[in-house]
This record gives C-alpha cells, structure tokens and sequence, in this order.
C-alpha cells in the first residue's frame, strides 16, 4: 500500500466529540497519520494523479480504532491447552493467532496485563519492526504476587498455572522482594506494574461487609499486603507508570482500595496511578466507591469473564474445540479430549446448580459457578461506579485464542450497555477516554493529526454497538496500514 492514501465514499465518519456520523467526508492518510478530513464530494482521480491510493468505503461506517486496556495476547501458552499437553506449536506462531484476534476484533491498541518476563518486550518490538502483525501494544511483564497474592486453589483460574510457570508469570515473594521485583520491570520497560491480590476465593468473602474493619485489622489477617501496595504507588509515581491491581475477593479489593485512599489523600499527582482489574464478586461499600472517585482511582470492569462462565460461553468453547477437530488441526487429539471433557464436567456443575464447595472441584476450569454466582453484584458495581462517577478503563481480559469465547470484547461492550451507558458512551469508553487515561498520544478519533488507526463497520456503530461484532467489521486500518479487508484478516 501507498505511503498516501484517501478512505472515500464512506456512509459516515464518526465525530467523537459531537458524537455522531458525518457524511460526505473523506479521510487523507499519509505516512501512517491522518493528514486531514475533507467534507463534500471528491474526485479520486485527482488524489489519484497525485499518488493517492484511493480506497472505496461505500456503505462503511468509520470509527476509531478500539483500545483495550486489558488484555494478554502474550500469554497464551500458560492458559492454552496445546501448551499444557504438548507445547507443540511455537510459542511465536501462539502469539500470532492472539494478536490476529485482537485485530480481527477492531484492537488497535492494547495493553497486555501481565505475561512472562522479558517476552513482553520483545514481542512489542517484534510488532514494532513489522515481524509480527497485531495492534499497537504495551505489557506489563511479569504479574507481581505478595502476601494474601495468587492462591494455588483460586477456584476462578482456569489452570492451576503457578504449577507450570512459576517464576516466569507469576513473581512470588515477601513484600521487599516484591518491591525490587517490581522496579525490574519498571526498568525492563513495563508500563504498569500488574499485581495479583487474591488471598480468598471469590465467593468465601463476596457478602457484604459490615463496614467496621480498619486498615490496622487487615494488616493483622491474611489479606492483601498493605505495605505492598503503597510501595508500589509510590515507585510507579517516581517513575511515571501505574499499578494494576487484580483482585475478585470483595474483602480483597476493599482492602487495597482503602489503603491506596490513605496513601493517595488528595495528592493529585498520584490520581489515576491506581487501576483495579475486574468488578468483583461481591458488592463494593459506598464508602470505597467514594473513595475511588475522589482520589481518581480507576476501574477496569472486565465483566466479559463473568460472561465467560456461562452456560452459552462454556457450550461455545465445546463447539470450538470439536470445530478445530475438523479445521486447522491446532490442538493434539488427546488435548481436545481432556479439555473437552473438563469443559463438559463444568457444563453440568452449571446446569446442576447449587453452590460451589471448597474443595470439592480441584481446578477452577471445572467449575465456573464462585464466578457466574458474583455476575450480578459484579455488574451492580459497576452501575454504582458510573453513577459516583469513578473513571471507567474499558478491557475484556482476552486471553488466548482457545477459550470459546471468540468476540470478547463486543460482550464487554454489550456489558457496559446493560451497566446503563449509551452506545455512544461505549464508544467514547473504548477509544477516547482509554486514550486519554492510558496517554496514548494519536489514538481515540479520527481527526487530523491522529494515527490512521480507523475501523470500517457495515452498519452505524453509534446507534446500535452490535455493529462492533467483528463479523460486522468490514475494515481494520492500523497506523495507514490495512489488516482487515472485506472482512478477512490481511496476513503478511
Ligand atoms: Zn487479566
């Protein structure tokens, strides 16, 4: 493709700060960037004559490229099937096929919370140099883990991953070392610092809380490291990055959030340091959704895998497995047999209903119910958190490309529709305000001066956000360069 081109003849181009379609308006691309926008009719010839490539986008609706703020497309082989029984595709080949789902799916720009040290970077090169192809894309390396961290039995994960990759994935250690830890990956090149708190399942400490515990009662139980956290805020301060923080325990995630209002206080300098990953289980106290709106501490709901655990998504995941069977042939015969019948175990603990019993079900793949029985408080949260005005980073949590369920990120949009945001609310969630909380200079409209990082829908995303299903995304444009044509993914 030409180092200039002209998307013409389109059926709108979408104004993010009116927040609607202009017709009759064409966008110049040069050099990867947006040169300008051009209203009224147009001759191709005459961009034609001047070196233009000129690309017909009759009855396509243009939006920004999408930005996903959480996202792992580095770390597939911990949680793929065919990495765990066989490790027979190249670990390379696995990163593709996840970068290719991002794109497929409208990603121009994603952040990878958390995959294995020292390859985080590398890929981001490996894209930067054209080696691989896939969105824009920053990591936080190696997922960070202290007291009351990552638990063996956390019955939400879908493998028992520290078995197979500690101390490449997941760093476990004491509260000093953590903090060294830490600013390794600062100086590796992390742009968040991404730590796991999760002392208790999902549902053990998912009730209510009476509202009655301090800090100082935390610091004496086995909960979250409070010292951890504040060590980190501060080194993510002096060096210009952020925390992000993943929890699902109610109790956990109140926790962190009350000691990082301590140590925040009103210093503006450290507003939005503060991510927290995923809407938990259980419901969050007004107090520490005041508290997370006052002193800017951002959310990044992630409700995607709740839906992951359903019925519908679970069945889903079967189909794709037989489906590959017969297709590319991705997974080792015997890889499909165990992950199928896992899947299929998970499917009647489901149907069978009831609660899940400590113990009872070894790996959390099996039994989806801790996280399905927190979907509705999860989504409460963030109804609540809209209404209190706490700043939204919109993620799904892909993963992988083996997990079922195939489009994350327009369930997480129509997620955010049921949390009572508009379409175009969504919208503005998933490309401008992710790009002005994340900094991403260039990204989140289609405006002169921007990257051509644009989308090409068949129907009018603004009005119904379904059009963001990546079979209705016709066209994906990444820095000027196109990936997604007629709907088919362009490969190298
Ligand atoms: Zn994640």
């Amino acid at each position: 493709m030409a180092n200039k081109s002209v998307l013409y003849n389109a059926a709108g181009v979408y104004n993010s700060y009116k927040r609607e379609m202009l017709s009759n308006c064409h966008v110049v691309i040069q050099d990867g960037m947006i040169e300008e926008l051009v209203r009224g009719e147009i001759n191709p010839e005459d961009y034609q004559k001047q070196g233009y490539e000129t690309v017909d986008m009759e009855g396509q609706y243009l939006f920004p490229g999408l930005i996903d703020a959480h996202a792992h497309p580095f770390l597939p082989q911990i949680f793929s099937p065919g990495f765990l029984f066989s490790g027979f595709r190249q670990w390379d080949d696995q990163v593709q096929l996840n970068l290719d789902g991002l794109v497929e799916q409208g990603v121009v720009y994603a952040q990878d919370m958390g995959s294995v040290d020292g390859r985080g970077i590398r890929y981001k090169r490996m894209i930067d140099r054209g080696e691989l192809l896939g969105p824009e894309v920053d990591t936080a390396l190696a997922t960070i883990s202290v007291k009351g961290g990552f638990p063996e039995t956390a019955p939400t994960f879908p493998w028992p991953i520290t078995k197979v990759t500690e101390g490449n994935y997941i760093f476990r250690g004491d509260t000093e070392h953590a903090l060294d830890f830490a600013r390794r990956m600062a100086d590796q090149g992390a742009n968040v610092l991404k730590v796991y708190f999760q002392s208790h399942s999902v549902t053990d400490y998912a009730g209510p809380r009476d509202g009655s515990h301090t800090i100082e009662d935390y610091r004496r139980i086995e909960t979250p490291d409070v010292d951890c956290i504040t060590g980190l805020i501060d080194i993510a301060a002096e060096r210009r990055i952020r925390v992000g923080v993943h929890s699902l325990c109610t109790e956990d995630y109140e926790t962190i959030v009350r000691a990082a209002n301590e140590r925040i206080a009103g210093d503006q300098d450290l507003y939005e340091i503060l991510r927290m990953e995923h809407s938990p289980a259980g419901r969050l106290s007004d107090d520490v959704i005041g508290m997370m709106a006052k002193n800017q501490i951002l959310f990044s709901p992630t409700l995607a895998i709740y839906m992951q655990s359903t019925q519908e998504y679970t069945q889903k995941s079967i189909d794709r497995l037989a489906a590959m069977e017969q297709g590319n042939g991705s997974l080792m015969p015997e890889a499909r047999k165990q992950l199928t019948a896992r899947l299929e175990a998970g499917l009647r603990l489901i149907e069978k209903g009831g609660k899940y019993k400590w113990g009872e079900v070894k790996a959390g793949f099996i039994d989806r119910r801790p996280l399905l029985a927190g979907y509705t408080q999860a989504t409460e949260n963030v109804k609540r958190c809209r209404q209190a005005g706490v700043k939204i980073l919109f993620g799904d949590d892909m993963y992988g490309t083996e997990q079922g369920w195939d489009n994350p990120i327009i369930v997480e949009m129509m997620e955010m529709r049921k949390a009572g945001y508009s379409p175009t609310d969504v919208i503005h969630m998933a490309t401008r305000s992710n790009a002005k909380i994340l900094g991403l200079s260039g990204l989140g409209s289609i405006e002169g001066g921007n990257k051509a990082s644009i989308l090409g829908l068949s129907s009018d995303g603004s009005q119904d956000i379904k059009a963001f299903r990546s079979d209705n995304i016709d066209t994906v444009m990444i820095k000027g360069k196109l990936r997604k044509i007629n709907g088919r993914l362009l490969k190298k």
